[in-house]
């Protein structure tokens, strides 16, 4: 199951669990459209992974499966692209 987890690691903005900006790579490393799409070019920094647009759950579901609430943010990690 995914984590769903709350923020970009760039930027450090909320990331919903019904986000459309939402953007993961294959270990969940996670972004938001404008760092995946801009700096980052589709790339994962962490794992060189391609990132993809995350799915949403639907909101009746999060209840029984919550999202992450854990925050990753690695400032300047992706400064060194
Ligand atoms: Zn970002
Ligand atoms: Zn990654």
């Amino acid at each position: 199951m995914l984590q769903i987890r709350p923020s970009c690691e760039c930027c450090n903005i909320d990331l919903p669990p019904d986000s459309t900006h939402a953007r993961i790579c294959t270990f969940e490393c996670t972004f938001c459209s404008d760092c995946a799409d801009g700096i980052l070019a589709g790339i994962c920094p962490n794992c060189g992974g391609e990132l993809v647009v995350r799915p949403r759950r639907p909101a009746q579901k999060l209840s029984k499966y919550p999202a992450s609430a854990e925050r990753i943010h690695k400032p300047g990690g992706c400064a060194h692209l």
